[in-house]
């Protein structure tokens, strides 16, 4: 039987609208000391049953796995599971009406938005990578991959386990990443996004790899690149630039401060694009380059790592956003193109929004709005669970 965590009076209402989170600060008292990565019940002060979930040290106490009360088992994740494939198999039949096969990487489990607070799961052609970012998640690894394995048979012959990153305390506790199912021998590392071939560094990249929340954002992008002289600044392994290579660009410089990040950059492009001397690659700083660079480009595309993880952080990651565009907006040529992002889940479209306009004003540019971006369908949003929608862009035509 799963021990019980007790809620303060009155601290029920945010489950009775479906949110899966419980703050530490909405506990009464917990019965029978659960360890960490527990599934326990949640009873109001009353004693009524209210959800089902797995508890943690830290603000965020309990992460609801389901509103019943059921047993977490293997029935459990194998609906889940199903459950979140059947959605990407509708968002799939949209993409292939004229795409057959031209992307064979997406999110197959998106947190809270899947039901499955704290997992994150990325299929790159036939090896699934699974992240975890609660110790539930970490503890359940096994039993998950295992599901996981059943739910995409014939699909993947791989899962890698990849929370090194993100629960660096626990993984190294347990041996760490590694395959939960195959191997290295049998993973290929290279996948395909919309056409485009790129190496997926699961081993040693961030997050789980690659970057498949900008697939939308990377193919509008490529429809504005021809003939421009084009930045992307933040490139991780490159994705914005070989779609804009492809879109007809006169020249892309791509930066980052990884230099791991820019091998893989170049040898993306050399994947796709053999010999093409349009493209250069810098491993330097964002804020270095945008001060020393000349005002050549006209698409420049900003895509930060997050400024603030967390609540307290969002003042300094503000002033960071509109810094980085004030650059940006210095310096693009007139008649040039921005796409910015930020990628912060703490930070709202408001004021994500405020920071660049702010920063466009202090430029004292004429800008316009052309599109309003966010995450693609394979990162969906539970309506209950707002805090999930996370990537927020602006493209903007600056005169
Ligand atoms: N646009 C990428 C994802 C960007 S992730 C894509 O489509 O795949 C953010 C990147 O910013 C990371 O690769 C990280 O190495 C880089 N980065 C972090 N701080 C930086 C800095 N100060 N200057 C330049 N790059 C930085």
């Amino acid at each position: 039987m799963y021990k019980t965590v007790y809620l303060k009076k009155g601290k029920e209402e945010s489950l009775g609208r479906f949110h899966p989170w419980i703050f530490s600060g909405a506990i009464h008292h917990i019965e029978g000391r659960p360890e960490e990565g527990d599934v326990v019940r949640i009873l109001s002060a009353d004693g009524r049953f209210l959800a089902v979930g797995h508890v943690q040290i830290g603000s965020i106490a309990v992460r609801v796995l389901s509103f019943e009360d059921i047993t977490i088992d293997r029935t459990f994740w194998l609906q889940r599971l199903r459950a979140a494939y059947d959605v990407r198999k509708s968002i799939f039949r949209q993409w292939t009406v004229d795409n057959e096969q031209k992307t064979n990487a997406f999110r197959l489990v998106h947190g809270e938005g899947d039901g499955l607070p704290g997992l994150v799961i990325d299929v790159y052609d036939r090896t699934a990578v699974m992240q975890a970012h609660s110790v539930g998640m970490h503890v359940s690894r096994h039993e998950i991959a295992d599901a996981l394995g059943e739910v995409l048979d014939g699909v993947i012959d791989n899962i890698y386990y990849k929370s090194e990153t993100t629960l660096a305390y626990k993984a190294s506790e347990d041996g760490g990443n590694g395959f939960l199912k195959g191997s290295l021998a049998t993973a290929s590392d290279i996948a395909t996004e919309n056409g485009l071939r790129f190496h997926v560094d699961w081993l040693g990249g961030q997050k789980t790899g690659f970057f498949v929340d900008q697939r939308e954002n990377r193919a509008l992008l490529e429809r504005y690149s021809q003939g421009r002289k084009v930045l992307n600044m933040f490139c991780y392994t490159g994705g914005f630039s070989f779609y804009a290579m492809r879109g007809g660009a006169e020249l892309v410089h791509s930066v980052d401060s990884s230099s791991r990040a820019i091998d893989i950059t170049r040898a993306n492009v050399e994947l796709n694009f053999p010999g093409d001397t349009r493209h250069e690659a810098f491993a330097e700083d964002a804020f270095k380059y945008l001060d020393r660079m000349g005002d050549q480009y006209d698409l420049i595309i900003l895509d930060p790592p997050a400024f603030a993880k967390h609540k307290d952080a969002l003042r300094n990651a503000l002033m960071g956003y509109r810094k980085l565009n004030a650059k940006a907006f210095e310096k693009i040529r007139p008649g040039g193109i921005l796409f910015t992002f930020s990628c912060s889940q703490v930070v709202t479209k408001d004021n994500f929004r405020t920071a660049v306009f702010t920063a466009a004003a202090m430029s004292g540019r004429r800008v316009r709005i052309l599109h309003q971006l966010t995450q693609p369908a394979d990162h969906p949003v539970s309506i209950y669970h707002p805090e999930g929608e996370y990537l927020k862009g602006l493209v903007l035509y600056v005169e």
